[in-house]
């Protein structure tokens, strides 16, 4: 694999946003929108220790990033609005988590969005 595809050289998300852009060093912009960053929470407390990460609908006020803190050079830590900081997301897992257009052409987001019917 191209070392560069799992190195992050700039990730936005601005206060209130819902999603994450990450600029992968390989070029590839990358999408993560929060419920998705959040239910694929890989610390242990979200997602136990059967071994396969599941998605874990997260609640509406868990969708918050407060910060992200580069751990070493191979992770990233998410600290949620909640307080939430214990998940470490290896570049290689948050790499392969991209919802953007090229990686997810149908839009494997829309499966876990809430449907509304008013
Ligand atoms: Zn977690
Ligand atoms: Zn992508």
């Amino acid at each position: 694999m191209d070392p560069k595809s799992t190195r992050a050289v700039a990730i936005r998300s601005p206060r209130g946003a819902t999603v994450t852009e990450i600029d992968w060093a390989d070029g590839h912009k990358g999408r993560y929108p929060h419920e998705i960053l959040r239910g694929y929470c890989p610390c242990a407390a979200c997602q136990g220790h059967s071994g396969s990460i599941q998605f874990v609908p997260p609640a509406a006020h868990q969708l918050e990033v407060e910060k992200f803190d580069p751990v070493g050079r191979y992770a990233l830590q998410i600290t949620w609005f909640d307080g939430h900081d214990t998940g470490l997301y290896a570049y290689k897992y948050l790499r392969a988590l991209c919802q953007c257009e090229v990686c997810r052409p149908q839009s494997a987001v829309s499966a876990h969005s809430p449907v509304h019917r008013s």
